[in-house]
């Protein structure tokens, strides 16, 4: 299992993350959260968002 952090304070909303794993969605009010979590294989691509927002570590 992985815990998956986004800081809601730097997402922009750009999509990246939600666009490469489908363990991201984006709303228009919340913008980037954790849809399903249990998807998540640790491969870490997300952590490429460009504004730092996520992160991701072993639970
Ligand atoms: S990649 Fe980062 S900035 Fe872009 S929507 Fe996801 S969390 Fe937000
Ligand atoms: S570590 Fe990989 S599988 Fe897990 S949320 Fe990030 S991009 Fe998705």
């Amino acid at each position: 299992m992985f815990k998956i952090d986004v800081n809601a304070n730097l997402c922009i909303g750009c999509r990246f993350c939600a666009v490469k794993c489908e363990v991201f969605d984006v709303r228009s009010d919340v913008l980037a959260f954790v849809a399903d979590a249990d998807k998540c294989d640790g491969c870490k691509v997300c952590e490429k968002c460009p504004e730092h927002a996520i992160s991701v570590t072993e639970a």
